[in-house]
């Protein structure tokens, strides 16, 4: 009886000490955050080791569900992280690790984080977040005038209005495309008479009371997934997010997409938006979007541009044109936690019209009241951390200049690795950058020949084992654990538009030299000539 008491009582000086006491610099925990804030770089290079464990395994050190029934010390649970997540975890910060739009981030980003996990300020409403709700709205206030490039007085009228938003912090790209449907569907079926708006009556009155029999949503096939849940979200169902074929620079086809439009309007189905993409996630494309914006103009709906990935171009004088027509759009998308060098957890959009969100204005007694500033009020989530800090240092440290520097590097490194595939005789470049993002496939010479002069049929045939083929050699460049490029599967323009999986490569990390992709690209080579001999049925065509 009096060891359980005595445990107890320890239990409570330990529980109290987590506090109150920070561990000691030679603790195992001090000594990881001393490498961790020196070298981080070298520190993830020692502990990530792993690197071709297969998943399966993994899952072995994370098979048990008990809830623990005893405190550890702090210094006992690092050594478990070290050795059970961080050892088998994906170095994305390595500069050959070229596969995602996931990156390295900046060392000053280590410290801002922690500071900012902190403060644990919620920016959901004022009485947590006094100075970041401020913060936040200047930030919105930046991204928006990066996209729209108001007059100062309208900033100074509406940045921090109770009532209004230039836009909304969120998790990511997701939900800010999710808010941004929600917006435009409540703005579309907005209380009218005795109709309540679809927030209040949900869509099937709506539908009744404007008599449309369905919506719809436009957007290229190289739209992001994300579009699909909107659309399952909001009711309007994932059927109905129709995709509209692209030309062989991977950017919408308008003609198809007026023909659609048209046809659509016919049936009495009334188009809720229409989505342009600003950098494609498979692709890196940028849709043409004033001429979209033309077409949204003339069918008076919602026009969307889903920049998660490609917005941050913006910054960069020498290539904001390709995203010229922007500014017409209703709404922006943007994930700082992409090309920002933010980490995850960073999106945001931007309305161009600051009472725009008032269509999803949301109150509650105890919180987020009527004409208070809360952000909650406006945002699809609820709590949600001070992210805007981490947007508001990078642009500051980095600077719109530092950026731009940033980013025309990286596009010029898309458009040499680009070169060297071109110049190789055994690759095959299938998408050519127009950002920092571009794919391409090994083909062996002789292959390509047949490739060329070959019946449809011959080419399906092989294309069928070249897609085996790239297959193998992606999945065995990530187990060697060197490098890592990913892999998807595109409409090819040269095969008339046959699914043909591709290498795909992202120019993200500043540290990625261009040896460092002639090396992937050799890599690549020897993998291929090993794999080759395990698809027999290549033997026909070398
Ligand atoms: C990444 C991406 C998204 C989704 O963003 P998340 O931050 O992953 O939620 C949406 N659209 C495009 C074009 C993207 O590249």
């Amino acid at each position: 009886m009096a060891s359980v008491k005595k445990a107890a009582k320890a239990t409570e000086q330990y529980l109290h000490r987590i506090f109150t006491i920070p561990e000691a610099p030679d603790s195992t925990l001090g000594r990881i955050e001393k490498e961790i804030s020196e070298n981080l770089a070298g520190f993830l290079g020692d502990r990530i080791v792993a690197t071709n464990n297969a998943l399966t395994d993994i899952e072995n050190d994370f098979c048990d569900a008990t809830l623990p029934e005893e405190p550890e010390f702090v210094s006992d649970h690092m050594h478990h992280l070290l050795d059970k997540l961080v050892s088998q975890s994906v170095h994305t910060s390595s500069p050959s690790f070229i596969g995602h739009m996931t990156s390295a981030l900046p060392y000053f980003i280590l410290s801002l984080t922690k500071l900012m996990v902190g403060l644990n300020q919620n920016l959901v409403k004022v009485e947590t977040s006094k100075a970041f709700t401020p913060l936040e709205r200047q930030v919105l206030g930046m991204m928006h005038n990066l996209v729209y490039q108001e007059q100062e007085s309208f900033y100074q009228q509406w940045m921090h209005s109770a009532n209004h938003s230039l836009g909304a912090f969120c998790s990511g790209g997701t939900v800010a495309n999710i808010t941004a449907l929600w917006v435009a569907r409540n703005n579309l079926l907005k209380a009218d008479g005795s109709f309540k708006g679809v927030a209040r009556e949900g869509l099937f009155n709506a539908f009744k009371h404007y008599g449309y029999d369905g919506l719809a949503i436009l957007v290229s096939a190289r739209g992001h997934y994300s579009l699909k849940k909107s659309a399952d979200l909001l009711g309007i169902g994932q059927e109905n997010v129709i995709e509209i074929p692209t030309d062989e620079f991977n950017k919408i086809d308008c003609q198809k997409l007026l023909v659609k439009c048209r046809e659509l309007t016919e049936k009495n189905i009334k188009i809720l938006s229409i989505v342009g993409v600003a950098g494609t996630t498979e692709t890196g494309n940028i849709d043409p979007l004033d001429k979209l914006a033309d077409i949204a103009q003339q069918y008076q709906c919602n026009f969307h541009v889903d920049a998660a990935w490609g917005g941050a171009t913006l910054l960069s004088n020498k290539y904001r044109p390709l995203l010229k027509g922007i500014e017409r759009a209703d709404s922006v998308t943007i994930d700082a936690h992409k090309q920002m060098y933010v980490p995850m957890g960073a999106g945001l959009i931007v309305f161009k019209d600051p009472t725009a969100v008032s269509a999803i204005e949301h109150h509650a007694e105890y919180i987020i009241r009527k004409g208070a500033k809360d952000l909650g009020s406006h945002t699809l989530e609820g709590s949600r951390p001070g992210m805007a800090m981490l947007v508001y240092s990078c642009l500051h440290i980095i600077s719109r200049p530092g950026y731009e520097m940033l980013f025309n590097q990286g596009i010029e490194k898309a458009n040499y690795f680009a070169d060297l595939i071109d110049q190789h005789s055994d690759f095959e470049l299938i998408t050519r950058p127009e950002l920092c993002l571009l794919t391409y496939r090994y083909v062996p010479e002789s292959v390509q020949k047949i490739l060329k002069t070959g019946t449809s049929l011959q080419q399906a045939k092989i294309n069928v084992l070249l897609d085996k083929l790239t297959k193998i050699i992606q999945k065995r460049q990530r187990e060697n654990g060197k490098s890592f490029v990913s892999r998807t599967k595109i409409e090819a323009a040269r095969y008339d538009g046959a699914k043909t999986l591709v290498f795909r490569v992202v120019l993200a990390n500043p540290l990625t030299s261009r040896e460092i992709l002639v090396d992937i690209l050799q890599e690549q080579c020897e993998l291929a000539k090993e794999s080759i001999s395990l698809l027999p049925e290549f033997n026909e065509y070398i």
